[in-house]
């Protein structure tokens, strides 16, 4: 017979023992002292292991764009599951990657991206893109160009090329020597400059010179992709400075450098465009991207290619594979069909435009905390914010993760790094619900430590 492991409750069987699981980016101890288990989801909440009501003012972990378990997802992807569970994609296909890949390239204006190569997360994403640029300039003959650029402060997943060119000290510091030739640019972000800046701060453009710099250092010819997200995220969210994403783009265009967006949490709507390449009117070369591609439902990544970099690959016999590179489970049928449901969503919800039109009220909200207790920062564009707080002297990430607890005990899911509250709610948000995560937040703010 089977072992029963677990406990009844009023909320269904939950595990009797959580000690085997070993939580990715979690204080395993604090947690499993004081667990926050999550039984159901509906739209803008969860429904917690006691039965309570948890407003999601973060989607979950930037990823549920369109709110907690849509019918028109929960169906594609029961259909999917029982109709083609899996087919392999290397050498053999199957019909909704293909016509995932088309709609996905047709959500970004002009045409400018021709293809789309599928992974599973945001980490092999960034993988693929990173080794996408490195073979794209060797295929044409310019092999030197291995070198890539990352930003201090960035976040691009966890796999080894995305640590590399991230830099956020401690994903970093704990796995050895990383890739070489990498360089970095500085981070943006300065607050004796941007304080309280509403939208894009006024101050920082000129941090984009920095990568002439790095060219004059390296020369162009060693250099291959420059990496950033237009809106640093996982760091605490900073947001470009106006007129540095522009920058970045001319320099590279300049030194024939291939510029990357890391789109994983601003793709899908988070500023009122399905990309922040639209939002800031300027094209990267490739635009990595996952969590919203299906609202968070099955794992998906995907990386989109401007047109060229994939015709520099169709160059050998036909019958050769181009790439030698990809996932078992790049375009897996059930995430296909969870991404197609998603884009339909977003789509027949205008929910993209519904992000936008809601931005204002957002910002003032949000900004309405700059007087409470800690805080000094408040940042935001789209629907997106962090409340920077002042750490406590000899305890970084204390304060923050105290707010943190204390949110939850008052119904809501806020997500904390360092000392930054980061707050990224689904596009579903109706304005009472703004009310509520900021009237929280104050509360939470009044008592913290
Ligand atoms: N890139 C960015 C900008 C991210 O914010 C994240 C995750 O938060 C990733 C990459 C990694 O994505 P995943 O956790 O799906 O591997």
């Amino acid at each position: 017979m089977v072992q029963d492991l677990t406990r009844p409750t009023a909320s269904g069987n939950l595990p009797a023992d959580l000690e085997a699981f070993w939580m990715p980016f979690t204080a395993n101890r604090q947690f499993k002292s004081q667990p926050r288990l999550m039984v159901s989801a509906k739209d803008m909440h969860f429904t917690d292991s006691d039965g309570r009501q948890v407003l999601d003012a973060t989607a979950g972990l930037w990823c549920v764009n369109a709110g907690h378990c849509r019918p028109k997802i929960i169906e594609a992807v029961s259909q999917q599951v029982a109709t083609l569970d899996f087919a392999p994609t290397f050498q053999w296909g199957h019909p909704k990657a293909f016509e995932l890949a088309e709609r996905l390239i047709q959500l970004v204006p002009n045409g400018e991206y021709s293809h789309v190569f599928f992974g599973n997360s945001g980490s092999e994403a960034v993988e693929s893109a990173l080794k996408i640029a490195i073979a794209y300039h060797r295929i044409r003959g310019e092999g030197t160009r291995q070198r890539l650029i990352g930003r201090e402060r960035g976040y691009h997943g966890v796999n080894f090329g995305g640590i590399s060119v991230g830099g956020i000290a401690t994903v970093r510091k704990f796995f050895g020597s990383l890739l070489t030739g990498v360089d970095h640019l500085p981070h943006t972000h300065n607050l004796e400059h941007q304080a309280f800046s509403k939208g894009q701060p006024e101050w920082g453009a000129h941090l984009a010179d920095e990568l002439e710099r790095i060219v004059a250092l390296h020369d162009a010819s060693n250099i291959a992709a420059v990496i950033v997200e237009p809106i640093a995220g996982s760091t605490g969210v900073l947001i470009p400075p106006k007129g540095y994403l522009q920058r970045l783009r001319q320099i590279c265009d300049k030194y024939g450098i291939l510029l990357i967006f890391d789109e994983v949490i601003t793709g899908f709507g988070r500023l009122g465009s399905a990309f922040a390449a639209e939002h800031f009117g300027v094209i990267p070369d490739m635009i990595t991207v996952a969590k919203g591609i299906t609202n968070g439902t099955v794992p998906m990544g995907a990386v989109f290619v401007r047109k060229g970099i994939y015709d520099a690959f169709m160059n050998g016999p036909d019958h050769a594979i181009e790439l030698f590179h990809g996932y078992t489970y790049s375009g897996h049928p059930v995430a296909c069909a969870a991404a197609l449901a998603t884009l339909d969503t977003y789509e027949e919800e205008g929910l993209f435009e519904r992000a936008k039109d809601l931005s204002d009220y957002w910002q003032e909200a949000v900004h309405s905390l700059r007087d409470r207790p800690h805080v000094i920062d408040v940042r935001n564009l789209g629907l997106v914010a962090g409340i920077e707080l002042e750490s406590i002297p000899g305890k970084p990430t204390a304060r923050a993760f105290d707010a943190f607890l204390k949110a939850f005990d008052k119904g809501m899911m806020i997500r904390t790094t360092g000392d930054i509250i980061a707050l990224s709610p689904p596009l579903i948000i109706e304005k009472s619900h703004i009310d509520q995560i900021v009237e929280t937040l104050s509360d939470v703010l009044n008592e913290v430590a």
